[in-house]
């Protein structure tokens, strides 16, 4: 056969990242340690099939594009800006303290104060792929949380490009070779007829990213979804979805061939434009399963870029890594978010999805090594820190999921002092997913909705106007707020968690309407709902035979199939606009 390295690569990691996935699955583990696992398979330093590491990091960065278009497609510029305050300086300043470890970590191995200060930047920037996949799973983005940990992840990001910018330029002033690294900067220089130096390399920097986003609020704001909506209009799902596509990636990689912006960052803004458009739920369903195939892809290149005896030879300086990535920076992050008046459990889950590294550790060690401004057991601590940490991270959740209660007692007392004098910034709202911070509910022999969306909202609307009492169960920090104007009670949060459904008080309710879309999470609160109350009356909805069957099998008593009502209702108009000769009603079956 003749050589296809980039089909075997395809191939070997798919069907391996599969395989792994679904063992660590049955041992209760997260896929991405099988992905991971995958990957230390295909990679060099193991024996066997040896993949092109460069080829799979390649690919991984189509995943970390459709990634940050995802989460764009969610955000509003409103969003964004609502975080500032606290992710621009949060952000800086865990950077800065994270780079502070690191060099620490640098001089005490021996190294310059440049490589030192490499390694320290390397361990101060979380992976993005790690870190919105955990937002994700737990339904976390559209909170407030979600929020502040996506805006840090954007001032991080920028923090990245000027660094991966001004570290060539700044070795180049130290070692001669490299300095203007950057072409524009190199032109005005010479134009301008004198040396501009780190300043002229950091201002032109700072205009480009500035020129991307004026580009696109002005430009891209309303070409992008006129595109979009004439696509639609065509009728054709094939061009719809490789318009979305086609968006994405050419304005991801427009952004950086064009403004020297990452390619992540021009993703987002891709996507946060189009997220003021209707189109933009269709966009996100589009590119999901593309999405999802090549962030498995990212796994599987880190653990091929990973040299397991690594670990074995030096053990000692691989430990301080990992405690500076995991312990070090989520400790800061913590005291950064306290110190802004938000609750422990927003310190905890920013900690928690910052405590790690990934793709943008990789590329400064690349360029520190390329520099000869890292030695190259640096890279290799970076990697294990990497891979350790990334593995660590499910863990890490955990544990901040533990100590919250702890926290939040302790804090709440500290909080009932009065407070000291000069602290001018008036205590956040609570937030939707504190479980601890909403009281039970009082109602009795009431209806719980679960959902509030186009089934749940009628439900509701038909419940109240029989005037039983009613509480909702909703996630979505714009929903919340609506449904509390119109006076009806809501607990916020993820229903499938057994905190927030404790708070409805299950075993004293009448009917639980499990109105959200998802079957799986469906039979998870359906189960919970059947175990704390048997005799409670349980509505569920699905969309397929299957899902019928799944959710009696967890003790609905009632099952509504969304496309069988939706076909009642088209026969019924049918029959009620039927001409008058015309013969007796048909079953519907037969219709
Ligand atoms: P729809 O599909 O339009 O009926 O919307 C479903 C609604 O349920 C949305 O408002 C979601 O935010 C909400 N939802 C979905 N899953 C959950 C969940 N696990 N917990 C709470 N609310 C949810």
């Amino acid at each position: 056969m003749h050589d296809t390295p980039l089909i075997t690569m395809l191939v070997a990691g798919f069907v391996l990242a599969f395989l792994f996935g679904t063992i660590a699955n049955r041992f209760k583990l997260p896929p991405l340690v099988g992905y991971l696992l995958a990957g230390i398979i295909v990679g060099p330093y193991t024996p066997g099939y040896v993949a092109d590491p460069h080829l799979a990091l390649e690919l991984a960065e189509i995943g970390v594009i459709l990634l940050m278009f995802g989460v764009g497609l969610h955000f509003s510029l409103k969003d964004l800006l609502s975080v500032r305050f606290i992710a621009v300086p949060g952000a800086i300043a865990q950077i800065a303290f994270a780079t502070l470890l690191g060099w620490g970590l640098g001089q005490a191995m021996g190294w310059s104060h440049g490589g030192s200060l490499v390694f320290g930047l390397a361990l101060s920037v979380a992976s993005t792929v790690v870190l919105l996949k955990a937002l994700q799973e737990r339904r976390m983005v559209e909170t407030e949380k979600g929020r502040i940990a996506v805006g840090w992840l954007i001032v991080e990001d920028l923090a990245m490009v000027m660094a991966l910018v001004l570290i060539p330029a700044v070795a180049g002033v130290t070692g001669g070779a490299q300095a203007h690294s950057d072409p524009v900067a190199l032109t005005l220089s010479q134009i301008l007829g004198f040396d501009l130096g780190i300043t002229g390399v950091i201002l032109v920097t700072l205009v480009k990213v500035a020129g991307f986003i004026g580009f696109m609020l002005v430009f891209g704001r309303k070409l992008i979804p006129w595109i979009l909506h004439h696509i639609a209009h065509t009728g054709s799902r094939e061009l719809f979805r490789l318009g979305v596509l086609a968006i994405a990636l050419g304005v991801a990689f427009g952004a950086a061939k064009l403004f020297g912006v990452s390619l992540a960052l021009g993703a987002f803004f891709a996507g946060m434009i189009l997220s003021e458009s209707p189109l933009s739920h269709r966009a996100a369903q589009e590119s999901l399963p593309l999405r999802d195939a090549f962030s498995v892809l990212f796994f599987v290149s880190v653990g091929m870029l990973f040299d397991p005896l690594s670990i074995l030879r030096d053990p000692l300086p691989v430990v301080a890594t990992v405690v500076i990535i995991v312990i070090g920076k989520s400790v800061a992050a913590f005291l950064i978010v306290l110190a802004f008046r938000r609750t422990a459990g927003t310190a905890l889950t920013i900690s928690a999805s910052l405590a790690q590294i990934g793709e943008f550790s990789f590329i400064l060690a690349e360029l520190g090594v390329g520099l000869q401004l890292l030695p190259s057991e640096g890279r290799d601590l970076i990697l294990a820190g990497a891979i350790i940490s990334i593995i660590l991270n499910p863990l890490v959740f955990w544990l901040c999921d533990r100590a919250r209660p702890w926290f939040d007692a302790r804090l709440s007392r500290e909080e009932a002092q009065p407070s000291p004098a000069g602290l001018v910034e008036p205590a956040p709202p609570p937030e939707p997913d504190d479980v601890p911070e909403q009281p039970p509910t009082l109602l009795t022999d009431h209806t719980i909705v679960v959902g509030h969306g186009r089934v749940g909202s009628i439900v509701t609307q038909a419940v109240r106007s029989l005037g039983t009492p009613l509480l909702v169960i909703e996630d979505a920090d714009k929903r919340i707020e609506a449904i509390r104007q119109e006076g009806v009670e809501v607990l916020t949060g993820n229903a499938v968690s057994a905190d927030v459904l404790r708070l409805a008080n299950l075993t004293g309710a009448h009917t639980i309407v499990v109105a959200i879309p998802d079957a799986f999470e469906a039979g998870q609160v359906t189960a919970q709902a059947r175990a704390a109350n048997p005799s409670i009356c349980i509505i569920a909805r699905a969309h397929s035979d299957d899902e019928i069957e799944h959710l009696k099998k967890f003790g609905a008593d009632v099952v509504v199939m969304g496309e069988r009502e939706i076909a009642r209702g088209m026969v019924d108009f049918i029959k009620s606009h039927r001409p008058e000769k015309a013969g007796p009603a048909e079953e519907v079956g037969h219709a």
